[in-house]
């Protein structure tokens, strides 16, 4: 069974990362979009603004410099291969 993408009681989505309520985008009273943003690449689903911000952006911008160093040839280090390296200093 699939987990479920709609809070029962307040029948908004609910955020595929955070799991609270993804907040209605409202104009002049009305509710001009309710569906959140894209989770990709962090997951399928949908997340709220504040997930969009913290979570999604950053893992779109790592895998957008993953990619150009894929393409130069530049092996991608992790914090601990660097902190190795550096004998624990950064
Ligand atoms: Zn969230």
């Amino acid at each position: 069974m699939t987990e479920d993408i709609i809070n029962k009681d307040t029948g908004k989505l609910i955020c595929s990362i955070c799991k609270f309520d993804v907040e209605p985008l409202v104009k002049e009273g009305r509710v001009i979009w309710d569906q959140g943003n894209n989770a990709w690449p962090v997951n399928d689903g949908r997340c709220c603004d504040e997930c969009n911000t913290q979570v999604v952006t950053p893992a779109r911008i790592t895998n957008m410099i993953r990619e150009r160093q894929k393409e130069k040839g530049i092996k991608y280090k992790s914090y601990d291969d660097i902190m190795e390296e550096n004998n624990g200093k950064f």
